[in-house]
């Protein structure tokens, strides 16, 4: 059995209705209901894998067993679709087991996915190392040029058509409402993965997109403690499938986990505001640094994409990426020579964070249409005080000089 979680109206359970809220109260409120036993303010986390039955079926709230449902993951469910203005949200032990159960569900051998040419990089393997072997067929095109996406998903009759905005690492903004329009025209499912942004910056389900995906790892969970990822649609029989092979496949993610995401997220307004201004603050202050080929980001009045994000989004965001006029070297040197940001994978916490994606993120795509430029780095913009960080990337600039 499947537990209903169709009832995301917006009318929350100690009757708050939020569904003309402001972002940040849904942030706090949404699925958040006091414990009405005790009064705690915070939900418990419902460390439980199974519910006792009052007689055979007899399930209180509907609750069975873990793997179909638990309190404590349909709290953060319904938060999410509060926030994603989504009818149902399903979350997963990790993004990628979020988009392995979505790509099940809308999947069959001979159907094709079109996807960005810079996805992230385990988006792209799941896809050419795991369903390609079982007959689903692969193309990437230039997501920010509306045209080749037009003819692209025309020819393959593709079946999905998956985008990533921001992009990774790139910082490529794409237009959501035209390429909903675009994928819907030749019939295709249209998913936005919506993890760079999240859904305090854009809701693609509003510009038309199907589905949201999401690595919760990132901005929504937000302090680099938890892995999980999200599904979320606007379509009950869409919703229905999911549900099924959620509790079916069984990639659920655990209590604690779906607890510290709900954690996280009450702040995710305030944090991704001050993600934003500190790394509008840092790339504004490195363009046209001597010793860096570019600066991407989109918040910069230079960035292809800026017009558009400007649209799209409510800021632009703490990701940005750098790319060094002297070569691979000087992006590795650099990367192993800054403090504050530490040299590590993953992305979207309060810290702030550096990678090298040719040999970290993206070394599964290397030598394919995906390879990342190899004097490139990527920053996750935390939310300490920014003339800390800028003193630590200009420190780290100038002993590339000596
Ligand atoms: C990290 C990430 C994923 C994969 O999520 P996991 O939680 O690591 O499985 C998918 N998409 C994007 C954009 C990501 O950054």
């Amino acid at each position: 059995m499947t537990h209903d979680t169709s009832d995301i109206s917006g009318a929350d359970a100690h009757g708050i209705d939020l569904s003309s809220s402001d972002f940040a109260t849904r942030a706090i409120h949404a699925g958040q209901a006091f414990d009405p036993t005790t009064g705690s303010v915070v939900p418990p986390v419902y460390l439980t894998s199974t519910f006792v039955q009052d007689g055979i079926g007899g399930f209180r709230g509907g609750y069975e067993y873990a793997r179909s449902a638990n309190p404590t993951r349909d709290s953060l469910q319904e938060l999410l679709a509060a926030l994603e203005g989504g009818s149902h949200a399903y979350s997963f032990a990790s993004g990628l087991a979020a988009e392995d159960t979505l790509l099940r569900a809308v999947l069959k051998p001979g159907d094709h996915v079109v996807m960005g040419n810079d996805v992230y990089g385990g988006t792209h393997r799941l896809v050419n190392r795991v369903f390609v072997p079982w007959g689903v067929t692969l193309s990437t095109v230039e997501m920010t040029d509306l045209d080749a996406v037009r003819a692209e998903v025309a020819a393959t009759s593709a079946a999905v058509l998956w985008v990533e905005t921001p992009s990774n690492p790139m910082m490529k903004i794409s237009d959501i409402a035209a390429l909903a329009e675009i994928g819907h025209a030749a019939g295709a499912l249209v998913v936005v993965d919506n993890t760079f942004a999240s859904p305090y910056l854009q809701q693609p389900l509003s510009l038309g997109a199907d589905v949201v995906v999401h690595s919760t790892t990132k901005y929504l969970g937000g302090h680099s403690d938890v892995v999980g990822g999200a599904l979320v649609v606007n379509d009950a029989e869409l919703a229905e499938k999911i549900g099924f092979l959620q509790f079916g496949v069984g990639a659920i993610s655990g209590p604690m986990d779906a607890w510290l995401t709900v954690r996280g997220i009450k702040t995710l307004a305030v944090r991704v505001e001050r993600h934003s201004t500190n790394a509008l603050t840092i790339a504004e202050s490195l363009e046209g640094h001597p010793a860096l080929e570019a600066v991407h980001y989109p918040g910069l009045a230079s960035h292809p994409g800026h017009a558009l994000a400007a649209r799209q989004m409510r800021s632009f965001g703490g990701m940005i990426s750098l790319q060094f006029a002297a070569g691979p070297a000087a992006a590795r040197a650099f990367a192993e020579s800054t403090t504050l940001f530490q040299l590590a994978e993953s992305l979207g916490g309060v810290e702030s964070l550096i990678g090298y994606p040719t040999e970290m993120t993206h070394a599964s795509v290397r030598g394919t249409a995906l390879e990342v430029p190899e004097n490139l780095v990527r920053l996750s913009v935390g939310i300490e005080g920014v003339d800390d960080l800028l003193a630590d990337l200009r420190g780290a600039l100038a002993a590339l000089d000596s």
